[in-house]
C-alpha cells in the first residue's frame, strides 16, 4: 500500500459549497513547474485553486479544504451539473501538458494520485461514473489531464469507469445518446465531445468524428454508467 504524505498548504481562493459533494475532477497543471503552478493555485489574483496538487515526486500538497469550493472547472457541466466547482473535488496532477510535449506521468506520481482518489471515494459518495478529467466536462476549452494519462490504470485500481471491448455497437445505437448517458453534456460541440471521449478512452485514435470503435465503447460504457 503507497502511503502518501500529504502536506497543508492554503489557498485564499474559494467560498461556499452550495451542492453535496457527488463528483471528482482531474486536472494537469499545463505549467513549467510544480512550484509555479502552487503559487498560481495560491494567488488571489489568479482566482483559481484545487483541492490537491500531485507534484511529479508523488507528493501531495492540500490547497483547499475538502469541505469547501475550490475554483478548478470554470464553465463546465457534466450529467446535468453546471456549478461543477460546488459538487466536485478537483486534483490538479503537476505535468506540463500539451503546450510543454505531453509528457509522460511518473509512476510514483501515479500512485500517489490512486492512494489521494482512494482516500477521497471513502470520504464522499461519488460513484465512479462521476470521475472525470476537466476535458470531459469542458470539451471544448480543455485538453487536460490529456492522453498521457492512464485512464485504465485508474479503473483497476477501482476509481472510475473502463468499458468493454465491444465488438461493435448495435445498429440502433445513438452516438450522441450514449454520450449523453455517460454524462458528457448534449449542449456541448459535437466533434467536441467525441475527442474528448477518444482522448480518455482511444488515446491512439483521437479524430474527433465516430469511427466504429468510438460507437462500440461509447455504448459499452454508456450502459456501465447507467447502473452505476
Ligand atoms: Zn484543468
Amino acid at each position: 500500500m503507497t502511503i502518501t504524505k500529504i502536506t497543508k498548504a492554503s489557498s485564499p481562493n474559494h467560498d461556499a459549497r452550495t451542492l453535496p459533494v457527488s463528483l471528482l475532477v482531474l486536472h494537469y497543471t499545463g505549467m513549467d513547474t510544480g512550484a509555479a503552478a502552487v503559487q498560481r493555485l495560491c494567488d488571489p489574483a489568479a482566482r483559481v485553486s484545487a483541492h490537491y496538487v500531485v507534484g511529479e515526486d508523488g507528493h501531495v500538497l492540500a490547497l483547499v479544504d475538502e469541505g469547501r469550493r475550490a475554483w478548478h472547472a470554470g464553465r463546465s457541466c457534466w450529467r446535468g451539473i453546471h456549478d461543477v466547482n460546488s459538487a466536485s473535488i478537483g486534483i490538479e496532477i503537476v505535468n506540463g501538458g500539451h503546450d510543454h510535449g505531453l509528457p509522460a506521468y511518473p509512476d510514483v506520481q501515479m500512485r500517489a494520485l490512486i492512494a489521494l482518489c482512494r482516500g477521497i471515494l471513502d470520504r464522499h459518495p461519488i460513484a465512479a461514473r462521476d470521475i472525470v478529467g476537466h476535458s470531459d466536462i469542458a470539451p471544448e476549452r480543455k485538453q487536460d489531464p490529456g492522453e498521457h494519462f492512464d485512464w485504465h490504470r485508474l479503473a483497476r485500481a477501482g476509481i472510475g469507469l473502463w468499458p468493454q471491448q465491444a465488438p461493435a455497437a448495435p445498429a440502433q445505437a445513438s452516438l450522441a445518446e450514449d454520450l449523453a448517458r455517460i454524462g458528457y453534456c448534449p449542449g456541448a460541440d459535437r466533434g467536441s465531445v467525441i475527442t474528448a471521449f477518444q482522448r480518455r478512452y482511444l488515446p491512439d485514435a483521437i479524430t474527433g468524428s465516430a469511427c466504429p470503435r468510438t460507437r462500440a465503447l461509447a455504448h459499452s460504457l454508456a450502459a456501465m454508467a447507467a447502473s452505476p
